[in-house]
């Protein structure tokens, strides 16, 4: 492994980002840039073994797993948001079908005390119908009496 790069400087070690050489260790010229490559010098060597073609995808699919994270986890957290607001719109669906129901209770109790005073009115006309039977009574006694 060289030790000191064309410029006459220690070398960098760096890992490799590229997805044939992901994570792959290698020394290079510390101020080399691969994208102008106009500074430093062109030394490069890698430490690690190439790797085979399964390492390769494994990694590379790890890799692009890692980066799905996020995305993932914002899908994740809008859903939250969401099944949140869902269940706050059926709690309040909730408590506003039960406020109706005990509404309709309340409309339901009336009719009942007033089907009890038409009982009661309806007793009232028997008793009214049994007085009035009690005077004819006693009318027509009066009459078998006199006659
Ligand atoms: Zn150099």
């Amino acid at each position: 492994m060289v030790a000191n790069c064309a410029c006459g400087l220690p070398v960098a070690r760096r890992t490799s980002w590229t997805s044939d050489n992901l994570g792959r260790k290698f020394v290079a010229c510390k101020f080399y840039n691969h994208e102008t490559r106009q500074r430093g010098c062109n030394t490069f060597e890698w430490i690690d073994e190439d790797i085979l073609d399964w390492q390769r995808d494994v990694v590379n699919m790890l890799v692009a797993e890692k980066h799905r994270f996020p995305t993932d986890s914002n899908i994740l957290k809008s859903r939250l948001v969401c099944e949140t607001y869902e269940k706050d719109r059926l709690a309040a669906e909730l408590e506003k079908l039960k406020n109706a129901a005990e509404l309709e209770k309340m409309k339901m109790k009336p009719c009942k005390q007033h089907e009890t005073r038409q009982n009661r009115g309806v007793v009232g006309g028997n008793e009214g119908i049994g007085s009035k039977f009690v005077v004819i009574c006693v009318v027509v006694c009066v009459l078998l009496v006199m006659y």
